[in-house]
């Protein structure tokens, strides 16, 4: 077997993230008081998963979502409304994109 030091196959990480800890959260309840940690959501074997390094229990990894698709899908009508371009303007409650050619987050 070639040992090459490549990433694992099959990883791709689709974003970076905040996450909370869940098991600093079991030990310390209010949500409110557990660390934020940066992480990333991972896509492995069809599946989304959400990683983050806790300085106390190390490497931490949940599933977030059963289906990359689904993500994907949901993403899609989130993005828009989140973050309007700068090509965009915003009329009582439709953006309009003055871009000739809409952005990616138009
Ligand atoms: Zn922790």
């Amino acid at each position: 077997m070639p040992g090459t030091g490549q990433p694992l196959r099959g990883d791709r990480i689709h974003r970076s993230v905040t996450a909370f800890c869940p098991r600093c959260h079991e030990t310390n309840p209010p949500l409110a008081q557990a660390r934020r940690l940066s992480g990333v959501l991972l896509i492995r074997d069809d599946r989304v998963w959400l990683e983050r390094g806790c300085p106390d229990h190390g490497l931490v990894r949940t599933l977030y979502d059963e289906s990359p698709e689904i993500l994907r899908y949901l993403e899609q009508w989130q993005a828009p409304t989140k973050q309007p371009a700068s090509c965009c303007r915003t009329s009582s409650s439709t953006a309009i994109c003055a871009a000739p050619v809409p952005g990616p987050t138009c």
